[in-house]
């Protein structure tokens, strides 16, 4: 059995009177991809951003190799830099070029050396197929170039756990395939990966688990093949025929 990374518990999550995570259990297991799916406004994207901190949980645990990282005094900031964040609309920094915007967080945050941070980057842009771009400008890389260059540079931190929030979503259909090519390649190469997506067939091939949320609850849980073949929830099986 793989180490659990991560393992949440009683996780919840309220903006207001809207409590948009009810009770999330959920593990991440070093190595595993897990994917989670369910429709719009079920807080998927809120789960991902509680779990690395960007939204602060309303109650419940998320113990990082044990440790429980929302009590009082735990290093914060060194926890974030074991989580890396892939976002729908990128997020890159357009006034840097390709190559600067995956070495930036490695010197500011990490505190490697330009020349370590920049042979990191270049292994990393070389491994998304981003190297020949190295001196270009955001601006004009095509959208799913775009999303390359953010994986690339979420990998140079090292991650223990990528988290991805619809990383395909915002690509023109044409750009999707070279995304989740990229990302494929991660899964079979052992990153741990939680994957949110509406990339059905993709969720089938690469993930070890895969999630259905619901109205702010992990509806069911299971293998691709209990999920997409087998499922047992009603809500789950409505779900994916308006998919597949
Ligand atoms: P999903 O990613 O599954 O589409 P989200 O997690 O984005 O769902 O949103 C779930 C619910 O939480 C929605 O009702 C949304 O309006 C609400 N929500 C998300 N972020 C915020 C926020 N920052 N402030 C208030 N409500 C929010
Ligand atoms: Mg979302």
């Amino acid at each position: 059995m793989s180490e659990i990374v991560l393992d949440i518990k009683n996780l919840k999550k309220s903006f207001g009177q809207n409590e948009v995570l009810k009770d999330i259990h959920m593990t991440v297991a070093s190595g595993e991809v897990i994917s989670i799916i369910g429709s719009s406004g079920s807080g998927k994207s809120t789960l991902l951003r509680s779990i690395n901190l960007l939204e602060q949980p309303t109650s419940g645990e998320i113990l990082y190799k044990g440790e429980n990282v929302l009590q009082k005094g735990y290093d914060l900031n060194k926890y974030r830099t074991h989580l890396g964040m892939v976002f729908q609309s990128f997020n890159l920094f357009n006034n840097l070029d390709v190559l600067e915007n995956v070495i930036v967080a490695q010197t500011t945050v990490l505190k490697r050396q330009r020349a370590e941070a920049k042979q990191i980057a270049l292994e990393n842009l070389t491994a998304v197929g981003m190297d020949k771009f190295v001196n270009a400008k955001p601006s004009q890389l095509s959208g799913g170039q775009k999303q390359r260059v953010a994986i690339a540079r979420a990998l140079s931190m090292n991650p223990d756990v990528l988290l991805f929030d619809e990383p395909t979503s915002a690509l023109d259909p044409e750009m999707v395939g070279e995304v989740l090519k990229t990302m494929q390649e991660l899964a079979e190469s052992g990153l741990t990966m939680v994957i949110v997506t509406h990339e059905m067939a993709f969720a089938r091939e690469v993930s070890d688990r895969v999630i259905f949320m619901d109205k702010g609850v992990v509806a069911e849980s299971g293998t691709p093949e209990e999920i997409f073949v087998n499922p047992k929830e009603e809500r789950t099986k409505e779900f994916l025929t308006r998919f597949l």
